[in-house]
């Protein structure tokens, strides 16, 4: 798994909520960007703490 932001994959944990919430839930321990993966989709829940240039 990647962080969409940072490409980071070192900290990017799966977050599981128990009622089944977002099952996908996805946060970056780099950026604090929290996503969600449907299939080839990324859908940002909260925008990354950083601002980090997309080409580095
Ligand atoms: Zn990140």
């Amino acid at each position: 798994m990647e962080c969409p932001v940072c490409k980071s994959t070192k900290h990017v944990e799966l977050n599981s909520h128990p009622d089944g919430f977002a099952k996908n839930l996805q946060e970056c321990g780099d950026c604090g960007l929290l996503w969600i993966r449907n299939g080839e989709k990324t859908i940002i829940v909260r925008e990354s703490e950083q601002k980090i240039a997309v080409n580095q």
